[in-house]
């Protein structure tokens, strides 16, 4: 059942408003731990039949959802637009990838996860060995506000295909945009409606969804946040996957493509008002090329236009409180004897494309994750120090490298100190289904996407079945005094000329 608007009659409510404008986007019940129970025994008794359909008929109807995600695309689009304040055109391209990631878990979950057959060894000559991949039942989901569609659909999705049902809690500044994903896919697929719930409240919420018995929980958000998540699900040895915040780097080499790398760094930086989690927020360039790329970053984003009208690059901060951060990161870093050449105000939600040099490491621009439209650019002598740098820092989510050079390029992406990385490009990643997503450090552990991730969302069973029995049986007491003897040489014919 959906738990929407409808219902609140007596309960509390939360409501999400526009940040643009401040108007009143919907009311949703606070669910409490009651509702969330609930919720989870509905989709407990759904996961059993989910799960029976089997790969072909959970593909169908997982198509079937996306669909109707693409269908109603700029609807859903426009309802993100509101709730965030990102614009129109952004909502849609976040849409489309969610909807790629839904076609790829679906057809791929039989190969990733059917029953496969191994080969069984020297000591279980005798016997089959299968390898499956079982669903754990219910997967809770807690959604961030930032990426409403695509970052919980990394989970919903996967974790659907693998035979999952699902709880989604999205975030409270994001309520109206995840009842939408639950109702349109109880629209989609009326036969596993239950398949799909929301529940829908601030932190207390999520709190009662990590301690209701789900089989895993799967948390986007902050590390401050997934800690407490940690601690609650701890108490029901409640399997966690965390994809948490980040502070990702570009490092720009001496052969790059200094415009390329600048136009993506702007892109990185400052798209979405800067609130992403995988946002280029800190660019180490090398002296070579350094004075270069500053110009051209700084001439991009002095075209930049942060607003809500029809020519805004980016919209305005969807909390207040994050226009808070972005602003104590500013006075930080210019503390600390930084310097802005691009930008620098924040009015009201709205900040203006910042850019900022000389700031020293040790400053929360450059250490903590600023979630803005801001950017440090670094002068350091060589890759070497730039991939140092970079790796320092405790978070280690995504990254990018900009060199023509394809060795050195991929060399230092390898080294790189995160989940993901990509070349001569920002994101790139994020549109790849097949690639696994997911961080090191305080950016989380765990992976959605690809393979990984429809994995992520199951437990390995292992199954032997006996073929015939051997005339000696090593595993019981009744084995002959020899048989060890017999046993050794088998294994140093085997075994014993590797030196
Ligand atoms: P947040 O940590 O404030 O909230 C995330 C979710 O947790 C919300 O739904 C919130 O209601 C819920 N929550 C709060 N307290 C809780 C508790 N005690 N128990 C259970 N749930 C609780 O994060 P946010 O501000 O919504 O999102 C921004 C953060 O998310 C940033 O750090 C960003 O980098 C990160 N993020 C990471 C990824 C990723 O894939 N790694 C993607 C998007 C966003």
């Amino acid at each position: 059942m959906s738990l929407g608007a409808a219902r609140s009659t007596t309960r509390p409510t939360l409501t999400s408003t526009a940040p643009a404008s401040g108007a009143v986007v919907g009311e949703f019940p606070v669910h409490d731990a009651d509702d969330v129970a609930a919720a989870v025994g509905r989709a407990r008794d759904a996961a059993a039949a989910w799960a029976g359909l089997g790969f072909d008929d959970r593909r169908r109807r997982l198509a079937a959802y996306r669909g109707a995600l693409a269908r109603r695309a700029h609807e859903l689009a426009d309802l993100v637009h509101r709730e965030t304040g990102k614009p129109h055109a952004d909502a849609v391209l976040e849409v489309t990838l969610a909807v790629d990631h839904l076609a790829w878990a679906g057809r791929h979950a039989r190969r990733v996860l059917g029953r496969r057959r191994v080969a069984p060894g020297l000591l279980a000559a005798n016997h089959a060995a299968w390898l499956e991949y079982q669903p754990l039942g219910v997967v809770g989901v807690i959604g961030p506000w930032n990426y409403p569609v695509f970052t919980p659909m990394g989970s919903i999705a996967y974790a659907l295909a693998a035979g999952n049902a699902v709880v989604l809690k999205p975030s409270e500044h994001t309520p109206a945009v995840g009842v939408w994903l639950a109702d349109a896919w109880r629209t989609a697929v009326p036969d596993a409606a239950d398949a799909l719930q929301v529940v829908t409240g601030a932190g207390e919420t999520g709190a009662a969804l990590c301690r209701a018995g789900v089989g895993k929980l799967a948390f986007t958000g902050s590390a401050a946040t997934g800690r407490r998540v940690m601690a609650a699900c701890a108490e029901t040895l409640t399997p966690v996957l965390m994809e948490l915040g980040g502070k990702d780097a570009m490092i720009v080499d001496d052969d790059a493509d200094v415009a390329a790398a600048a136009s993506a760094a702007v892109w990185g930086a400052m798209s979405n008002a800067g609130q992403t989690c995988i946002g280029i927020e800190r660019v180490y360039a090398t002296s070579a090329v350094y004075d270069r790329f500053v110009a051209e970053v700084t001439e991009r984003v002095r075209g930049l236009r942060p607003g809500t009208g029809d020519g805004a690059a980016y919209g305005p901060m969807t909390m207040a409180a994050q226009a808070d951060v972005v602003r104590r990161h500013l006075d930080d870093a210019l503390a600390a004897g930084g310097r802005v050449v691009a930008g620098g105000t924040v009015e009201g939600r709205l900040v203006a494309p910042t850019v900022l040099l000389d700031v020293p490491e040790t400053s929360a621009a450059v250490r903590e994750e600023t979630f803005g439209p801001t950017l440090t650019i670094t002068r350091v002598r060589d890759a070497e120090e730039a991939l140092a740098r970079t790796n320092a820092n405790p978070h280690g989510l995504a990254g990018a490298v900009f060199s023509r050079s394809r060795a050195r390029a991929m060399d230092l992406a390898r080294r790189m100190r995160s989940g993901m990385t990509s070349v001569n490009s920002v994101l790139t990643f994020a549109a790849v289904p097949a690639l696994p997503f997911g961080g090191v450090g305080d950016s989380g552990f765990g992976r959605i996407h690809g393979a990984d991730g429809l994995r992520e969302f199951t437990r390995a069973k292992a199954i032997t079945r006996q073929r015939f029995p051997l005339p000696v049986d090593l595993m019981s007491f009744t084995r002959p005094a020899g048989a060890a003897d017999a046993l050794a040489r088998v294994m140093t014919l085997v075994h014993g000329r590797h030196r």
